[in-house]
């Protein structure tokens, strides 16, 4: 296994498409698990910490997350905490202390799992990947295809990612189960809402561990609009969602449980958010 840390875009790229079995690095907290368990095996390993570390730009009403930062440096800029409350609660869920100080959102996403907590949050969010070297915008849920799955060329790689604000919104999310270094979450629920005189006037409801990757309805979000924000429709909807979902049964949990915590997610939000 060969190792570098290229100083410039145009290295990495060069160095990404010209070999077969090569893998990016930025945290190394999912890359390094999957080596070590004998999961992933490259020939080649590219660290991308090679690249200075750009800052966490706020432009009218996005932010940019460049390459190489960290949870951490989320967590600790003013005006992230301000604006993306609820992916800062979200983030306090990752890992631990030592993991957020290592891991990176782009990991995050890269790794592609329906598990990623981070990733949830940009399916909220309208998160946008910027790829280089071709510069072009995708929008997240495009870009994932399933379980590490990126419809990305050889020589592309993500250089930032970009959420949009949601002012106004209340939130809820909750993820159920446990995860360490080799489990995931049995499945998480992430919502947005928005109500004005108890008549539902936005809604974004994102569900993880329950497909091969983060689940949104938009139809059923858009059958919600306008209705009373009610334990009556939230409990007609909990049962929508829970049709439309099929989970599968692994060694966390059975599609049963998963299917039943589907429903009672949906209601918990309602009491919660
Ligand atoms: C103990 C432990 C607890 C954890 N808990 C959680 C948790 O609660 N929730 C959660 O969601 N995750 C959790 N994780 C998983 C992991 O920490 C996160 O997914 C993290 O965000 C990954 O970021 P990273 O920078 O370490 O990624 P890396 O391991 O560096 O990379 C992950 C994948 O993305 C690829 N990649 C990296 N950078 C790029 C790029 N710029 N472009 C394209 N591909 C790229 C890599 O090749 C690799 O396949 C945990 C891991 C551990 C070890």
């Amino acid at each position: 296994m060969k190792y570098f840390k290229p100083k410039s875009i145009e290295e990495i790229s060069n160095l990404k498409s010209k070999f077969e079995s090569v893998k990016l690095l930025s945290g190394g907290t999912d890359l390094m698990v999957k080596m070590r368990a004998g999961v992933l095996n490259p020939q080649i390993i590219i660290d991308t910490k090679g690249l200075e570390k750009e800052k966490i730009e706020f432009v009218k009403e996005k932010v940019k997350i460049p390459i190489n930062t960290t949870y951490d440096d989320l967590l600790n800029n003013k005006e992230f905490q301000e604006k993306y409350q609820m992916i800062v609660d979200i983030i306090k869920q990752i890992g631990s202390p030592q993991i957020r100080n290592r891991a990176t959102p782009i990991g995050n996403v890269a790794n592609a799992s329906p598990a990623g907590d981070f990733l949830l949050a940009t399916y909220l969010f309208r998160g946008y990947a910027e790829i280089k070297p071709s510069n072009k915008k995708i929008k997240i849920s495009h870009l994932i295809h399933g379980p590490g799955k990126l419809s990305l060329k050889p020589e592309e790689f993500i250089y930032a990612i970009e959420l949009r604000e949601r002012k106004g919104y209340r939130y809820y999310y909750e993820k159920v189960g446990k995860r360490n270094a080799m489990n995931i979450s049995i499945i998480s629920i992430g919502m947005l809402l928005k109500v004005k005189d108890n008549i539902i006037e936005d809604i974004k409801v994102a569900y993880g561990s329950v497909g091969p990757t983060v689940m949104r309805f938009k139809d059923l979000e858009k059958e919600m609009i306008g209705k009373e924000f009610s334990e009556k429709v939230f409990e007609e909807f909990s049962d929508k969602y829970m049709e439309r979902i099929n989970p599968i049964t692994d060694v966390r949990a059975s599609a049963e449980y998963r299917k039943k915590m589907v429903k009672n997610l949906f209601i918990k939000a309602f009491y919660n958010i």
